[in-house]
């Protein structure tokens, strides 16, 4: 084939296919230029998954009559002119190709009024090319209609999912916006039935009610007061809301980053969140979390890619830093001791029903419910006095508001837990040397892991030399581990490193050491022993829950007792 320059339509074409991937991304460009208008109510409105009807109808600044055209100019925008203008972005949109891009790969219908000027503007395109103007009657703002959307474009048509997989990105898009901008009023119209409808009233936990409904709206916690100051006298806030560990999902999609307002996505920043969590959640469950970070424009650039769903920030670890002390910090203040009450009222509720879009595969996910108490209870232990033992398992005491039973082996776990962490922090662990080397065998990629942990085993207290390719001796073991199944701990770590999971492995290592040196279930106690178990749970900085993040207590308040006795 000979070398030609390609003609303008197929340049067009190429060119939109950055911005605009599946319905879902033109529904992305035309919220966000509705949301640079200043909108205070958008309706976004979908039919045949988007590619037979997009519209989006907001109350925005409108267009001039006299620069309607100029808008699907491509590199045509309102919003920034000069060089340094793109160091300090304040608008969600600035590439000026959003329109174009559209246009380049559907029917673009737009009907605009700007403020001040009597008579709106219609504007119809085919093919990226004028088709129709003329004036028409509307209220100050602008609709957007797109139809036919890669029609033109069969290869990009034949990539798009199920009509449930492409309204439900549609979903994702808006429920996100809505949570970005809680003072605007966003209405979802998907095949014609209203999906979603947020208020506009400028409180975050409205718009959470509406997206994730009432039931994780309930768990959701403040981030209160979260300032950052840098040394270069800039600062950096976080606020928004994050689920406390009772509420979690098995899907990442729960958590929102929204930098100065612009929705993005972030590997490193989800990281952040979840690592927030540790030692809350149980594993594979991911929290809830909605994210807001407020930094100086020129501290974070959004030119990244074509979407702008990426941004890189100038100080990416304060960054990180700022938002992970954030997180973690609410979810510890606020973490409560789950109560009885809760627990029936979980059980007895239906599940709650999510909203029709929240089907494609990805966002589907099973609310967890853990129990979880008024937020007003303090994540503290009050002080008990034991009373008993229930089926060799749990501990039933007495406190200051009635009764807590207590899972031993869970409160065992979270005693263990933080002992290890300590000891280990301050290079004392206690070893207990074994009177006959034991031998521990491993299979042959376990055996090369194993090898590069030596050192780090030893500091935990386990003295392992080679012996042959698969077998190690064992000298040695940590102290708590004395008599119990060491074997399983060091197996337990062994095998979460080969099944490539990310959690650190110290931590891993420090949670089986936890769980296989804690009092089994079934395991009968004294009253002495059960006593000293709860003055070393009072005195742990987490006693609510046991390392996977399962509850170590349960409250059973004296209100709820009167009230199952009809005492009330
Ligand atoms: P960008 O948003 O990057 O500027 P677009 O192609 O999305 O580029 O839009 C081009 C221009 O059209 C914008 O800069 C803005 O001036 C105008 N515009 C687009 N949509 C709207 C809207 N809903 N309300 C007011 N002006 C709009
Ligand atoms: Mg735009």
């Amino acid at each position: 084939m000979t070398i030609k320059v390609l003609d303008a339509v197929v340049v067009a074409q190429i060119a939109a296919g950055e911005v605009v991937e599946r319905p879902a991304s033109v529904v992305k460009e035309l919220v966000e230029n509705a949301l640079d208008a200043g909108a205070t109510q958008i309706t976004v409105e979908i039919r045949g998954s988007g590619t037979g009807l997009i519209r989006v109808a907001d109350n925005g600044s409108g267009i001039p009559a006299g620069e309607v055209e100029l808008a699907f100019e491509r590199h045509a925008t309102s919003k920034v002119s000069t060089p340094d203008d793109l160091n300090s972005i304040s608008t969600l949109g600035f590439r000026g190709e959003a329109l174009a891009s559209i246009a380049a790969v559907a029917e673009a219908d737009l009907l605009t009024c700007a403020a001040g000027e009597a008579m709106g503007t219609h504007l119809s395109l085919k093919d990226g090319q004028l088709a129709a103007k003329n004036g028409q009657a509307r209220s100050q703002g602008t609709t957007v209609t797109v139809r036919n959307l890669f029609r033109s474009v069969p290869a990009r048509l034949k990539f798009l999912k199920s009509v449930p997989t492409e309204n439900s990105h549609t979903a994702n898009v808006v429920s996100r916006y809505a949570l970005a901008f809680p003072e605007v009023a966003f209405s979802l119209f998907l095949e014609g039935k209203p999906t979603l409808r947020t208020p506009g009233s400028g409180q975050l936990i409205a718009g959470v009610i509406e997206v994730y409904g009432i039931e994780i709206a309930k768990e959701m916690l403040e981030i209160k007061d979260s300032e950052d100051q840098w040394d270069s006298g800039q600062s950096i806030k976080v606020s928004g809301l994050v689920g406390t560990p009772a509420v979690s999902r098995t899907s990442r999609n729960y958590i929102s980053f929204f930098v100065n307002r612009r929705w993005i996505t972030s590997r490193q920043l989800t990281w952040a969140v979840e690592e927030a969590y540790h030692g809350l959640l149980m594993q594979d469950k991911h929290p809830v979390a909605v994210i807001n970070i407020n930094l100086p424009p020129s501290e974070v650039d959004a030119n990244v890619h074509p979407t702008k769903t990426e941004v890189k920030f100038v100080n990416e670890g304060a960054v990180f830093g700022a938002v992970q002390k954030a997180v973690r910090r609410t979810v510890l203040q606020q973490t409560p001791i789950p109560k009885i009450e809760d627990v029936a009222a979980a059980y007895k509720a239906a599940p709650a029903e999510r909203p029709a879009f929240w089907t494609g595969n990805e966002l589907t996910g099973t609310i967890n419910r853990m129990p979880a108490a008024a937020q007003s209870e303090p994540r503290i232990l009050p002080i008990l006095r034991v009373l008993g033992q229930a089926v060799q398992n749990y501990i039933v005491a007495e406190g200051n508001d009635g009764l807590y039973i207590i899972d031993q082996h869970a409160a065992h776990e979270r005693i263990r837990y933080e002992q290890v962490k300590e000891q280990r922090t301050r290079n004392k662990i206690e070893v207990q040397g074994l009177l006959e080397a034991a031998t521990f065998e491993v299979t042959l990629p376990q055996a090369a892991t194993l090898k590069s942990r030596l050192k780090d085993l030893a500091e935990f207290g386990f003295n392992l030399e080679a012996f042959g390719e698969r077998t190690y001796l064992v000298r040695a073991v940590p102290a708590i581990l004395n008599g119990r199944d060491w074997p399983a701990a060091l197996r337990e770590m062994l095998d979460g490193l080969a099944s490539g999971d990310k959690t650190d492995w110290m931590e891993r290592l420090v949670m089986s050491m936890a769980c296989h040196s804690a009092v089994r279930a079934g395991q009968a106690l004294s009253v002495d022993e059960m006593r000293e178990l709860v003055r070393q749970l009072e005195e742990t900085a987490m006693p609510r829950t046991c390392p996977h993040g399962r509850p170590t207590v349960l409250h059973l308040s004296l209100n709820q007792l009167s009230k199952e006795f009809g005492r009330t």
